[in-house]
């Protein structure tokens, strides 16, 4: 077993580290602040290839294993965790949706814009009155000849304001069982009966725009079916596992970056005559969060070298996004502790951070619903 990143990472995690502190992280306050989308931010991605790492040459992608990605995402979540939201996780979800699932003529349209980041994707599967439960999703695709007439809501798409396109998940079959009954489809911003809501107004995450999308008897032709017809559960499935794996790249993030603030605040900030470094009841808190680091980082590894080594990574995702966003919540709680009233102040990194980080415990799947996974995985199939 070998604990080594190989040169080729090292450089890739030190280099992306250096152009995310120059170029992302000055412009995260502001991306915050404001609540926009930094296009800029996304253009500067594209051009050093950021947004193409997971995906093929062919389509202008680095084509690097998600292992080396994942040293890429982690770094873009410290530097700003919107834009990681926007311009990694958002992109990522429905470019695998295609790359995996996409036909030849499909990739070559929607991946290559994606890569260039000339066109903005979205994943659409939450709906009003469901985000866990899959099997209660209401948008309907009916077939009428060879095309498709849609109809529901999609509710918290991020980038959904903005999308070019979008691949959303709508029941083909409503009698038939789950893994049947979904088909996937490819929206272009434009089509009519297609609209967006404003970008909602969050908690955190706040330069991520998210929002409502409105299908009102869409019709597109079959050309736009993403995969076959009854293979949306599949294909949601494995775009999850990608959901768990970012996902848990922007908690690391995020707990890397609480603890590097509370580092250097603990050193500088003086109480009683001394740093507050000094103090155990505060050094001890730095010590938890480097070993919740430390620990989410190699079970994030371990996710993702699974992946690239085509093993079955299902509960190990689930491990690694559960623990790094429990982690990154508990680490960004205490990095406000140790910054006190200064902690608690807008403009004070941790205190965008504490927004931030409450995000990975909903988002790709809810603590509780990781939970349930693993102790499926573990229980067998009888497990309520
Ligand atoms: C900023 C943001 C961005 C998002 N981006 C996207 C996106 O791009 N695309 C997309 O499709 N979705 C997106 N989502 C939606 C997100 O994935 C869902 O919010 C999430 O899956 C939870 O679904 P829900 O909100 O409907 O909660 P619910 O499923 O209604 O759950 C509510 C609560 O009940 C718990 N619960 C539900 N079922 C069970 C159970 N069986 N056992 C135990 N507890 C249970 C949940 O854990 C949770 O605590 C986004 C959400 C946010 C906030």
């Amino acid at each position: 077993m070998d604990y080594e990143l190989s040169a080729e990472q090292k450089k890739l995690k030190a280099d992306f580290r250096a152009f995310c502190n120059k170029e992302i992280a000055p412009r995260a306050p502001s991306v915050d602040k404001e609540g926009a989308f930094s296009f800029e931010n996304h253009r500067r991605l594209a051009e050093i290839g950021f947004l193409g790492l997971p995906f093929p040459e062919e389509y202008g992608g680095g084509g690097k294993p998600l292992l080396t990605c994942a040293l890429a995402w982690e770094e873009l979540a410290r530097a700003c965790p919107s834009t990681f939201l926007s311009s990694g996780i958002g992109c990522l979800l429905p470019g695998m949706a295609v790359h995996l699932f996409g036909n030849g003529a499909q990739r070559e349209k929607y991946l290559a814009g994606l890569t260039r980041g000339d066109k903005i994707p979205a994943w659409a599967l939450t709906e009003p009155q469901t985000g866990s439960d899959f099997a209660a999703l209401k948008t309907q695709a009916r077939k009428q000849g060879s095309s498709y007439t849609l109809d529901g809501t999609k509710s918290f798409v991020t980038n959904g304001a903005m999308a070019d396109w979008v691949v959303v998940v709508a029941v083909t079959q409503g009698e038939a069982p789950l893994r049947q009954k979904l088909s996937a489809f490819l929206m272009e911003k434009g089509t009519p009966g297609f609209s967006a809501g404003k970008p909602l107004d969050t908690l955190g995450a706040r330069g991520s725009p998210t929002s409502d999308l409105n299908l009102q008897d869409c019709t597109l032709s079959g050309g736009q079916l993403l995969g076959e017809e009854g293979q949306g559960f599949a294909l949601t499935e494995k775009v999850n596992q990608y959901g768990r794996l970012s996902s848990a790249a922007y908690c690391l993030g995020i707990a890397q970056a609480c603890l590097e603030e509370s580092i250097l605040y603990a050193q500088k900030r003086q109480a009683f005559g001394r740093p507050i470094a000094h103090f155990q009841e505060v050094s001890f808190k730095i010590a938890d969060m480097q070993m919740f680091v430390d620990t989410g980082r190699l079970l994030l590894y371990r996710a993702a070298w699974m992946m690239d080594e085509g093993m079955d990574a299902d509960t190990d995702l689930s491990i690694a996004k559960l623990f790094l966003s429990e982690s990154a919540t508990w680490c960004a709680a205490h990095a406000v502790q140790v910054h006190g009233g200064h902690g608690f102040i807008k403009g004070v990194k941790v205190e965008q951070l504490y927004r931030d980080a409450k995000l990975g415990e909903i988002r790709d799947g809810t603590s509780e619903m990781q939970r349930r996974k693993i102790a499926r995985n573990l229980l067998g199939e009888g497990f309520r």
